[in-house]
Order: C-alpha cells, then sequence, then structure tokens
C-alpha cells in the first residue's frame, strides 16, 4: 500500500530537503526533482498502445500513451509545488485543486475550496507533500471519489506512520507513493524526523 522510491538519488534529495539550512530556491528545485521520480514511479501502470512510425532507417512500431489523460489535484498550498513536474513530463493532463483548512471550532479539516474537471472513469493522483495526520488527505479522497474516478493514486514527498494508517482505515484501495516514511509525529503534529513545515520552507514564510 506504501510505495516508498527506492534510488540513491531519492535518499540524496530527501536529505538535502529536511537540511535546516536548505534555503528556498534550492528546497523548491529538489522537491521538482524528487516529485518527477515520484510522478515516474506512481504512472508505471499506465496503458500503451502500439504505434507504426518509421526511424530514419526503418519501419518500426513502437509503444505510445494510450490516450488515458491523467488528472493530478493538489491539496492547497503546498501540493501546488509538486503538479508541475507532472505536467512537463506527461503528454494529457488535466489539473483540479482541492483547498482544505483546519475548522478552528472542530480542529477537522473541511474544504474551502473544491474545482475538478471530470472525474469519472479517469485516472487521479493526488499530490500533498507531507502526510502527517492524514486528516487532509482523507477528506480530499473522500471528495474526489463521489465523482467516482477510476482509480485514484496519494503521491507525498514524506509519510507518517499515522498519516498511512488514517488513509488505510478509510480509502484502502489507495496506494501511497512517497520518498520517505518517518518515524512518528510530534505534539504539534508536525513529522519527525521530518523536514519542517513544507509550504514554509518552500516560500521562504
Ligand atoms: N505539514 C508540514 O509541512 N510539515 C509537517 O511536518 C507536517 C505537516
Amino acid at each position: 500500500m506504501v510505495h516508498l522510491l527506492q534510488h540513491p538519488l531519492a535518499a540524496h534529495i530527501v536529505t538535502h530537503l529536511r537540511d535546516r539550512t536548505t534555503k528556498p530556491a534550492t528546497f523548491r528545485t529538489l522537491a521538482y526533482q524528487l516529485t518527477l521520480l515520484l510522478a515516474v514511479e506512481a504512472t508505471r501502470d499506465l496503458g500503451t498502445e502500439p504505434r507504426a512510425i518509421e526511424t530514419p532507417l526503418e519501419p518500426f512500431t513502437g509503444q505510445v500513451l494510450a490516450h488515458q489523460p491523467l488528472i493530478v489535484i493538489p491539496i492547497l498550498r503546498a501540493g501546488l509545488s509538486m503538479v508541475q513536474p507532472f505536467v512537463d513530463i506527461f503528454p494529457d493532463v488535466a489539473m483540479g485543486a482541492v483547498g482544505l483548512e483546519r475548522d478552528h471550532e472542530t480542529a477537522r479539516p473541511r474544504s474551502y475550496y473544491q474545482k475538478f474537471p471530470p472525474l469519472g472513469g479517469r485516472r487521479v493522483i493526488v499530490v500533498d507533500p507531507m502526510l502527517a495526520t492524514g486528516g487532509s488527505a482523507v477528506l480530499a479522497l473522500d471528495l474526489i471519489r463521489k465523482e467516482r474516478p477510476a482509480d485514484i493514486k496519494l503521491v507525498c514527498i514524506v509519510a507518517a506512520p499515522e498519516g498511512v494508517a488514517a488513509v488505510a482505515a478509510r480509502h484502502s484501495g489507495v496506494p501511497i507513493y512517497a520518498a520517505a516514511l518517518d518515524r512518528e509525529l510530534n505534539a504539534r503534529k508536525y513529522i519527525l524526523p521530518g523536514l519542517g513545515d513544507f509550504g514554509d520552507r518552500l516560500y521562504g514564510t
């Protein structure tokens, strides 16, 4: 259910992301690179179809991606940083977005923004860099599932065991792709060892 990137380059990038001295400009580049690796990993099962072409030397029948547009849905705001790598490598990508915030009265996440292209029968990839308590991911998946996509995957950079358990409890069929599975959450619900507040590190806030 959790697919962890197994690549020396991924380990290298995650370590630099964790490093508190990494500046926002480098952090953004590393997050982009890591998401490219995750995007490749999370789409290994994309369908292909034969395509007859001619090389400069002879006819050849190769494989191209079957027409099956991917829909990437970031959880705002930090998830936005993970959209561009998908757009850059896949020819057919549509984007939605879901904005979630913490309701100060109930302490539970609630949706303040939701914009989806038609999701029925489509392949959806939800992106959110930090899977901490899993509250936002579970709510986003609840909202997306109502639209009956064919397939949903969750792609994050760092996952906590608590977040994985929350997603597995409510959305057991949704695979999670991550670059690291960390130890635990602290009392303030930050991931340990983690990398701090992803949005703040990204935008220098
Ligand atoms: N969100 C973050 O940005 N960092 C964490 O450690 C947990 C949630």
